[in-house]
């Protein structure tokens, strides 16, 4: 969605992910970059990355006009938002120090921090979805209030997430994170999540992660996480 509004830190990059391991399962993956003055169209995974404030408005009040999104969710569409999209996917979020209405897609909000959250961020995921450690990079001035209709993606062990002790959030087949990196880079196992999520599939064969690894890897003893 937008990536000329929502994609800094090769957000992108997520939806290239995605594609390459469906395709190197065998499953037909077409990809469509939807513009600000596009029309939502039919697909089985809608990704949004984050943005700068202004960006992050703007992508606001496009989705509220087009509601495309919010179908897609009624049909049980995966979605899969990140750090701005994520802040979007709540019932309101601030932005250039105006409180904005957000899509109301997960039962959270969003309001500012002390300070901005810049540099590594990761933890346990939620036991439900059964993955490994989270990693991924954070650069946001928001901060993120999560309601009973939501889990935690994960729980905080480096840097800020939503609000130092949790990162992320997941209802449905909707999950949004703070994590660039882009996140699906350094979580593979996340990718095959939503996958799995879109195509129903539960037995996805394995791939080579040995260049996924090595950045996991590297980043974990980094942070002191491995
Ligand atoms: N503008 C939002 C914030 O600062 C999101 C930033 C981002 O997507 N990196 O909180």
């Amino acid at each position: 969605m937008y990536p000329d509004l929502l994609s800094t830190y090769g957000d992108r990059g997520n939806m290239l992910i995605l594609a390459h391991r469906a395709r190197s399962r065998g499953i037909p993956a077409d990809t469509h970059e939807v513009f600000l003055n596009e029309a939502l169209p039919a697909g089985d995974i809608y990704l949004l990355g984050g943005g700068e404030d202004g960006a992050q408005a703007l992508a606001a009040q496009r989705l509220l006009a087009d509601r495309g999104l919010h179908r897609a969710v009624d049909r049980r569409a995966v979605v899969f938002a990140v750090c701005a999209g994520y802040q979007l996917m709540g019932s309101s979020f601030f932005a250039k120090g105006a409180k904005c209405e957000g899509l109301g897609l997960l039962d959270l909000y969003s309001d500012r921090g002390p300070h901005r959250a810049v540099g590594e961020v990761g933890g346990e995921v939620d036991p439900k979805l059964g993955l490994p450690t989270l990693t991924g990079f954070e650069n946001h001035g928001g901060r993120t209030h999560l309601g009973r209709g939501v889990r935690p993606l994960a729980s905080v062990k480096v840097g800020i997430g939503n609000d130092g002790k949790t990162e992320g959030a997941w209802n449905g087949t909707v999950l949004g994170t703070y994590c660039h990196g882009p996140a699906l880079s350094r979580n593979p196992a996340l990718a095959d999540l939503l996958l799995r999520w879109a195509t129903g599939e539960d037995n996805l064969p394995a791939l080579d992660e040995t260049w996924h690894n090595r950045l996991r890897n590297e980043r974990l003893t980094f942070t002191g996480m491995a």
